[in-house]
């Protein structure tokens, strides 16, 4: 998805530079010493194997940044594959998603992409082979009861009565199978391997199921599937990766994997296992992130609260903000938590460089400047960027009745605030020096206007005499401000850990109610054209990007993120927050 952003002065969307790359970790070193004693020639070749079963999320961010950064880093390639071994799950939509979410984050696949299912024929030709071997054979068992057969950790399980069956009666119910002459889940095929084995993986696991479903590729060609721990080792043999990264969560399937390939005697990718990224309140899992959009929780996978690529994408952060993060991350083999904080950072510090400075005001406050003449409107000078001299200057409408924010004004004020108040003297950004001498209210007492009266001789926001003020506060001129529906976000989930609930309910129940926030906000008219995907900071209040859709009509923005960094502070109480690495036996 290609975005304008009139505002970026940085590289844009669309031709993004190379990530920094990560901090050195073990997998690099490994990639080091194999290059030193020649492996695999030498080559690199990674890949990225998305399950088409849903939109990316951040923690897919990590495992891209990864793989393609390992392969830029050492000459090589990272492949794009679409695990695409489960038909009832699977759509085209989540495939082009995937595509447009890995490019935008700068994953460079050349251009072409994988599929699991161009591999159909090789892994039935090669489970046949493995039939003929009598090392797998067709089971009548449902998969239920090889399940139930399959014993526990500290007992082996059950040998299946078909398991000895012969090469011959294998190869020709296999062939039936395929021929789909089966009903789904009467049979399967399964691997001979050890029904005592210690690894539950090894003991004969299923390798195709029967299954009449149509594949969003392959239409009704197949009535049977292979199973994921079958297709996916082969599928990094076929394409000769070298490198196979993958989450610790497979460590215990490597031996399978590695015993496929032994079996069939093909190139034999290493596989290394890393820790998969978690977030504070947040949720990655494709299968709980998919009932949040069915059951309408939120709107869409793009909706900006999701940790979903294009929702942070609609919500304002840029490839190069999430490519830092993904920098900052460790690469371990302990499983760990990270702080929605230190993303927040990475999003803030990229944006501060990036985003023109604007004033608009969520909760407008009407203030009346009793000496400022009537008809006058002043053009007052704005610095669009202090962080990029190159950002220029643009002008802003001052004018006799302007809107400040509900909150930089009280009646009786505490004793540190320093804002607006009766009597008190603040500067308006850009603007005047104002004292407020009196306030309107409505019949409930509530303040609903603020009688002001300005000092001419402080044009620009300096009095000659030198005198200071305590506070500066933003504004808009009322007569030229525009209306602009304002989104406000706050964590989508209430608990650090959106998985932590009572027995019987679930994750649905940590739901912040309060993660959005609809405003009609007054904008400086600058922000009339403002084109979607275009980010600025409001002063004092945040960054806020337009939102997919929005029309100079229609305005609408998403608050990307506040101006408040929570990561300081909790990098100064854990200084060691991420645990030292672990190296893998
Ligand atoms: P599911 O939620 O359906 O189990 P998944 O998150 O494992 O899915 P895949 O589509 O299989 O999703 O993931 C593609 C790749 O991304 C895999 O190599 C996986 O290891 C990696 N990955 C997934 N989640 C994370 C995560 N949180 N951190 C790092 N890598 C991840
Ligand atoms: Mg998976």
């Amino acid at each position: 998805m290609s975005e304008s952003n009139a505002n970026d002065s940085k590289p844009s969307d669309s031709n993004p530079v190379p990530a920094p790359l990560m901090a050195s970790h073990f997998i690099r070193d490994i990639i080091i010493e194999d290059q030193k004693t020649g492996k695999n020639g030498g080559r690199v070749l990674t890949r990225f194997p998305p399950e088409p079963n849903g939109y990316l999320h951040v923690g897919h961010a990590k495992s891209i940044h990864l793989n393609f950064g390992l392969a830029r880093e050492f000459g090589g390639r990272c492949n794009l594959r679409f695990d695409d071994t489960n038909p009832e799950k699977e759509e085209t939509e989540y495939v082009e998603s995937i595509i447009a979410d890995v490019k935008w984050l700068g994953g460079d696949f050349g251009g072409s992409i994988f599929y699991a299912s161009d591999y159909f024929q090789q892994l039935y030709d090669w489970a046949a082979q493995l039939i003929r071997d009598g090392k797998a054979y067709v089971c009548d068992l449902t998969p239920d009861q090889v399940r139930q057969q399959r014993g526990t950790l500290t007992e082996p399980g059950q040998e299946s009565p078909y398991r000895n069956r012969s090469a011959e009666e294998n190869l020709g119910l296999f062939a039936r199978m395929r021929a789909g002459e089966f009903p789904d889940g009467s049979r399967t095929l399964r691997a001979k391997i050890d029904m005592a084995s210690k690894n539950l993986n090894l003991r004969d696991p299923i390798m195709y199921r029967i299954l009449h479903a149509e594949h969003h590729r392959t239409g009704n060609a197949w009535p049977i599937y292979p199973m994921y721990d079958y297709a996916h080792g082969q599928s990094d043999s076929i394409e000769g990766i070298t490198h196979s990264i993958c989450t610790l969560e497979f460590e215990d399937h490597r031996p399978l994997y590695d015993w496929f390939v032994e079996q069939l005697g093909i190139h034999h990718p290493q596989q290394i296992e890393f820790d998969r990224l978690n977030l504070t309140y947040t949720m990655m899992s494709k299968r709980k992130l998919l009932k949040l959009v069915q059951d309408k929780y939120v709107n869409g996978w793009d909706d900006p609260r999701m940790p979903t690529i294009s929702g942070m994408r609609r919500r304002g952060y840029t490839p190069e903000a999430l490519r830092n993060f993904c920098s900052k991350l460790g690469v371990s083999k302990t499983a760990g938590t990270t702080e929605l904080a230190l993303l927040e950072y990475c999003v803030r510090e990229d944006l501060n460089k990036r985003a023109l400075r604007v004033m608009g005001v969520l909760y407008p406050l009407r203030v009346v400047i009793d000496n400022y003449p009537e008809d006058l409107v002043e053009q007052m000078e704005a610095v669009n960027n202090p962080e990029d001299a190159g950002a220029g200057t643009r002008t802003v409408p001052f004018s006799k009745v302007l809107y400040i924010e509900r909150d930089d004004f009280r009646e009786d004020p505490p004793k540190q605030f320093f804002r607006l108040s009766p009597g008190r003297e603040v500067r308006l950004r850009y603007g005047y020096f104002i004292t407020c001498t009196g306030v309107v209210k409505d019949a409930a007492g509530e303040v609903i206007e603020v009688h002001c009266t300005y000092d001419p001789a402080t044009r620009g926001g300096n009095a000659p005499d030198g005198r200071k003020v305590k506070s500066t506060i933003h504004w808009v001129s009322a007569d030229h401000a525009i209306d602009s529906e304002v989104r406000l976000y706050e964590t989508l989930f209430t608990k650090e850990d959106p998985n932590d609930v009572h027995e019987g309910h679930d994750f649905t129940d940590n739901l912040n109610p309060q993660s959005l926030t609809v405003i009609t906000a007054k904008l400086e008219p600058s922000l009339a054209g403002a084109a979607p995907g275009s980010r600025y900071q409001f002063e004092r209040m945040g960054y806020f990007t337009v939102d997919k859709g929005s029309t100079a009509a229609n305005l609408a923005f998403n608050r990307t993120v506040t101006l408040k960094d929570t990561w300081a502070k909790i990098e100064q109480k854990m200084p060691d927050q991420k645990k030292p690495e672990k190296k893998p036996k």
